[in-house]
C-alpha cells in the first residue's frame, strides 16, 4: 500500500492560467475558461462563466448563471448547500458563505489533514442580502486584493447611503440616478436604502431587472420596485433610480429631470475615478473587503500561507511577509472588476433614449 504522506500545498490546488486546479479531483475553481469540471464560488462574470461540462456550485449560484447565460449554460450541475460538504476522489469539498453576493461561498479544499480555503470574493460588512462570511481556520488561505492598500478603507455603506437620502430630500425636483453592478450591488444598494426608512417606490434600468427579480423571489426585502419606461422618465424627479454603471454616462441618464449622477463602488474612495465618471454624488460602497478587512481576516483564518489571486496581490503579500506569514502573489489574469465586464443581460437598444 502507499504510504499517505501528508500533501503539500501545490499537491492540491495549483495556479494555472485556466485558475485554481485540484489535480487529486481533476476540478478547477472559478475557471476563466470551459472546463470539464468547475467549481464556482459566485455569479459575478469574472468567476462564473458558461460552457463548463459540469458546474458545482450553490443554488442561487447556478440560478443567477442560468439568468445570465440560458439555461444551457453547462451541460449538467449540482448544487451544494452551505456547510454542506462533497467529496470527489478523496478530496472534500465544502461551501461557505463569503457575504459577497447573494449565493457566494468561499470553498473550503481538504485532503489528508491538509485545509485550503478559496475565498472567492469576499467582504465583512454586513449585507442585508446575503449570509454573511464565516472564518474557516486553514493552513492556506486564498484572497482576492482588489482594495489591497491602504487608502482602501471603506466608510460604513449606511452613512454613504444616508449622503444620498439627504441629497434627494434637498433636491426634490432633481431625479437621482444610481449606477450600481446589476448583480449584488444594485441590490444591496436598494436594501441599504430600505433600512434607512426609505419608503417611496425605487426605479430599476432593465438591466437591472432581472436580477433584482430573482433577489426578490429569493425574499430579500427590497421594497417596491418598478422598471422605469422611457416615457416615464421625465417624471422622475425626487426619485432614485437604479441602473448599471455603464447607464450614468449615456444619453439614457439625460433624459431624466435635472439629474444627480450617483455611483455606488470602492473605487469613489479615488476622486479622479469619480471625476472621470462624471459622477456628482460618489457613494462609497464595496462588495469586496477593504484594507483593514483583508488584514483581520488573514489573521482570524490563522493560515500561514496567503495566496493572493488578483487585485493588489504584491502589495498584500508584502504585508503578509512584515507579520511572519508567507504572502504569494499568484497573479491569476482575468479576475477583477467584474462591473467592467458584465454580461449584456438586455439588448441594449431596449432603453436606448
Ligand atoms: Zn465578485
Ligand atoms: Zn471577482
Amino acid at each position: 500500500m502507499i504510504a499517505r504522506q501528508r500533501l503539500k500545498p501545490r499537491d492540491l490546488l495549483i495556479p494555472t492560467p485556466l485558475g485554481l486546479h485540484c489535480p487529486l479531483a481533476d476540478v478547477y475553481i472559478d475557471p476563466l475558461r470551459p472546463v470539464p469540471r468547475a467549481l464556482v464560488t459566485h455569479g459575478h462574470s469574472d468567476h462564473a462563466r458558461a460552457g463548463h461540462g459540469a458546474v458545482l456550485a450553490t443554488a442561487e449560484t447556478l440560478d443567477i448563471m442560468a439568468l445570465r447565460y440560458g439555461e444551457g449554460f453547462t451541460e449538467s450541475r449540482q448544487a451544494i448547500a452551505p456547510g454542506e460538504t462533497v467529496r470527489i476522489g478523496e478530496v472534500a469539498f465544502r461551501f461557505v458563505p463569503a457575504g459577497h453576493v447573494l449565493g457566494s461561498a468561499q470553498i473550503v479544499v481538504e485532503a489528508r489533514g491538509l485545509r485550503i480555503v478559496v475565498s472567492g470574493d469576499y467582504k465583512r460588512e454586513p449585507d442585508p442580502t446575503c449570509a454573511p462570511f464565516e472564518p474557516v481556520a486553514c493552513d492556506v488561505f486564498v484572497t482576492e486584493a482588489t482594495f489591497g492598500l491602504p487608502v482602501f478603507r471603506h466608510p460604513p455603506a449606511a452613512a454613504e447611503v444616508a449622503k444620498l437620502i439627504d441629497s434627494v430630500r434637498l433636491f426634490p425636483e432633481r431625479s437621482h440616478i444610481v449606477g450600481a453592478y446589476s448583480l449584488g450591488k444594485a441590490q444591496r444598494v436598494m436594501a441599504l436604502i430600505r433600512q434607512a426608512g426609505y419608503e417611496r417606490p425605487l426605479y430599476i434600468h432593465g438591466a437591472v431587472e432581472k436580477i433584482t427579480d430573482y433577489y426578490l423571489a429569493q425574499g430579500i426585502p427590497l421594497g417596491e420596485v418598478r422598471k422605469v419606461t422611457a416615457t416615464e422618465r421625465k417624471a422622475m424627479a425626487g426619485e432614485i433610480v437604479i441602473c448599471p454603471p455603464s447607464a450614468v454616462q449615456d444619453l439614457w441618464s439625460r433624459r431624466f429631470p435635472d439629474p444627480v449622477t450617483a455611483f455606488a463602488s470602492g473605487w469613489m474612495r479615488v476622486r479622479a475615478r469619480a471625476r472621470q465618471r462624471g459622477v456628482e454624488l460618489p457613494l462609497v460602497i464595496s462588495d469586496h473587503a477593504g484594507w483593514d478587512d483583508l488584514q483581520a481576516t488573514i489573521r482570524e483564518v490563522g493560515a500561514g500561507e496567503i495566496w493572493i489571486t488578483h487585485g493588489e496581490a504584491d502589495a498584500l503579500a508584502h504585508w503578509c511577509g512584515t507579520v511572519g506569514l508567507k504572502g504569494m502573489a499568484l497573479h491569476l489574469v482575468g479576475y477583477g472588476d467584474e462591473g467592467e465586464a458584465e454580461p449584456a443581460e438586455t439588448p441594449s437598444g431596449e432603453d436606448a433614449p
